[in-house]
C-alpha cells in the first residue's frame, strides 16, 4: 500500500467538502474493493474519507412506487430487510447472492454500484428496474449512468445517497456464477412492469447493459417460449480464461430462460 490519511466523515456535507478539496481523495463504504486495489497498489488515494457509518446513507423505505435504499446499506442488511422483501424480492434476493458472508456483511449497494465492475449482480437490478442513482446533487437515470467498465457518469467529487428502484409487478434475477470468486459469470434481471418488461444483463460483457430483443419478445408474450425463439449473439462478449464468448452468450439466454421461469413458477 502507498500512504494515506484516513478521516471518517462527520456527515454528508464533511464527505463531499473532503472530496472537493483533495482530488486524490477517495470515499471508502464498505471497502472490499477498494482496500484490496489499494493493497495490490491498484490504487492510490491520498486520503479515506470513511462514509460507511453516516445516518444520512443508511435505511431502507418504500415510497410510492419505489424502493428506496441508502447508499451505505450493506448487502446483507438489504437481503434480510422486510420492506425490501416485500417491495422488491428479487432485489433482496440478488442482495443474498453477492459474495460470502464476510462480504455481505461489509460491502454496501452505493460503493458496488460507484464502482461498475462489470461482473457485479446490483448494476442488473438497478438498470431493470429503471432506478434513479441519487447523488449529492442530481438524480440520474440507471439507463445514463452506466458508462461501460468501472465507469459511471458520477463526477469525481460526487456522493451517490441512495438508490431509487421502480418496483416491478414481477421480477427475478438468476446469476451463474463464477465458481471461483462468486462473482456473476452472466447474471440477468428480468423485471415485468405495467408498461414495459426490462432485461438486463451483467457479467457477459464489458458492462451492463439491456437486452432489447427479450424485453421486446417478453413485452408481447411473457413465456420461456418466446425466450426460447430468440438467439443472442456473441459480438462484443466478453472472452477470458473463465469463458468465451459464445459460451457467455448461451448463458445469457439460458439465465433469461431460468429468470422468466422463476417468475411464472415454471421450469427452464
Ligand atoms: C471476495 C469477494 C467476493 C465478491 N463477490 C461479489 C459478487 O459475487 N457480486 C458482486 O456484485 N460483488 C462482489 N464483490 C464486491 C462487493 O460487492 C463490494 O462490496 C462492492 O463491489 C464494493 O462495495 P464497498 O461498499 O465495499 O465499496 P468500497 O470498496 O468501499 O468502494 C468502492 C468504490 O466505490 C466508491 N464509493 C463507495 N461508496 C460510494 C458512494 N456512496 N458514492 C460514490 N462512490 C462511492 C469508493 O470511493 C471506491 O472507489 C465481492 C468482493 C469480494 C472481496
Amino acid at each position: 500500500m502507498y500512504p494515506f490519511t484516513y478521516q471518517r466523515a462527520t456527515g454528508l456535507a464533511d464527505a463531499v467538502a473532503g472530496l472537493k478539496a483533495d482530488p486524490q481523495a477517495k470515499l471508502l463504504a464498505g471497502g472490499m474493493t477498494l482496500l484490496p486495489s489499494m493493497k495490490h497498489r491498484l490504487a492510490a488515494p491520498s486520503s479515506l474519507i470513511d462514509i460507511a457509518r453516516l445516518a444520512e446513507l443508511r435505511g431502507i423505505r418504500r415510497d410510492g412506487k419505489t424502493l428506496v435504499v441508502g447508499a451505505a446499506t450493506r448487502h446483507g442488511e438489504l437481503t434480510a430487510d422486510p420492506i425490501a422483501q416485500s417491495a422488491n424480492p428479487a432485489l433482496a434476493r440478488l442482495a443474498g447472492l453477492i459474495g460470502d458472508p464476510q462480504v455481505r456483511a461489509r460491502g454496501t449497494l452505493g460503493g458496488s454500484v460507484a464502482n461498475n465492475d462489470p461482473a457485479a449482480d446490483y448494476p442488473a437490478a438497478v438498470l431493470a428496474c429503471r432506478a434513479q442513482i441519487v447523488t449529492d446533487r442530481r438524480s440520474i437515470a440507471a439507463d445514463d449512468f452506466f458508462q461501460g467498465m468501472f465507469t459511471t457518469a458520477l463526477a469525481t467529487d460526487e456522493l451517490i445517497t441512495a438508490i431509487r428502484f421502480e418496483c416491478p409487478r414481477r421480477a427475478a434475477y438468476a446469476k451463474f456464477a463464477q465458481a471461483a470468486s462468486g462473482y456473476a459469470m452472466t447474471g440477468v434481471f428480468v423485471a415485468q412492469f405495467d408498461d414495459a418488461v426490462r432485461v438486463a444483463v451483467t457479467g457477459a460483457g464489458p458492462g451492463v447493459f439491456r437486452w432489447e430483443a427479450a424485453e421486446q419478445a417478453l413485452s408481447t408474450d411473457f413465456s420461456t417460449r418466446s425466450v426460447d425463439a430468440l438467439s443472442m449473439s456473441a459480438d462484443g462478449l466478453n472472452a477470458d480464461q473463465h469463458a468465451p464468448a459464445d459460451y457467455r452468450a448461451h448463458l445469457v439466454k439460458l439465465m433469461t430462460l431460468r429468470a422468466v421461469a422463476d417468475i411464472i413458477g415454471a421450469t427452464a
